[in-house]
């Protein structure tokens, strides 16, 4: 199946029931084509609301909580953003139509490859993708103006809140991998940091270190 005009709007249909309203979002959506981040078996699942496998027993997130997500970071057009967490790089390429600039880590060499020849077949020059432990962030590009991270941590972890910018947000989804995990917004401010909690979510978790492959 391609991105064809049935399947793209139910699939915005899909997204707007579930609460992704930004109209931004929605069209980076709409152009991001996510069958292009799966390979093989789930391939012609790609349009459906749901998390699905890829490489490394990881997961692509569910569309509609890469809208969720997007949304609550409100990213204007001279951002710079860190993603934790690249895996297919479905999330990053919808990033990338919104910010000046993206900068996606993982820490498997072999889905920042994939995912960057994706990026380059998209022609999305504004993503530079990084194996690497994101938990320490990347102290080279820092301060960012958005951070999200797109596997679940105990706590937001401290390096990524020291290179938020003031006046920056990150959405980070907080708890234990096997349990009901909360999606937190935390901005920050000359004063300190603001939480808010905003649904709960299920994402594989945030690991140390880099991976075998
Ligand atoms: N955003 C992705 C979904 C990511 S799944 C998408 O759009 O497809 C979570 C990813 O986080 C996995 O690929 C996993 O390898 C990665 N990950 C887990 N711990 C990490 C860490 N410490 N540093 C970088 N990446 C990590």
């Amino acid at each position: 199946m391609s991105f064809d005009a049935e399947a793209k709007m139910q699939f915005l249909f899909a997204l707007r029931s579930k609460g992704v309203t930004d109209k931004s979002v929605l069209s980076a959506m709409e152009r991001i084509d996510r069958q292009a981040f799966i390979q093989g078996y789930f391939n012609d699942r790609a349009y459906e609301d749901m998390p699905l496998p890829i490489a490394c027993g990881q997961t692509i997130s569910q569309p509609s909580v890469v809208g969720i997500m997007t949304q609550a970071l409100q990213i204007g057009p001279r951002d710079k953003v860190l993603e934790v967490g690249t895996g297919s790089g479905y999330q990053a390429a919808i990033l990338a139509l919104l910010a000046r600039r993206v900068y996606t880590v993982d820490r498997h060499k072999r889905l920042v490859q994939t995912a960057s020849k994706v990026f380059e077949q998209m022609e999305l020059n504004n993503i530079t993708a990084f194996t690497a432990d994101g938990s320490f962030g990347l102290p080279d590009q820092a301060p960012f103006d958005r951070i999200i991270v797109t596997a679940a941590a105990e706590d937001p972890p401290g390096p990524l809140l020291a290179q938020l910018k003031i006046g920056g947000t990150m959405v980070v989804p907080v708890g234990q991998s096997d349990a009901v995990q909360h999606l937190i917004r935390v901005t920050r401010h000359e004063s300190g940091f603001e939480y808010d909690e905003l649904r709960s979510v299920r994402f594989v978790p945030l690991v140390e270190g880099l991976g075998k492959d």
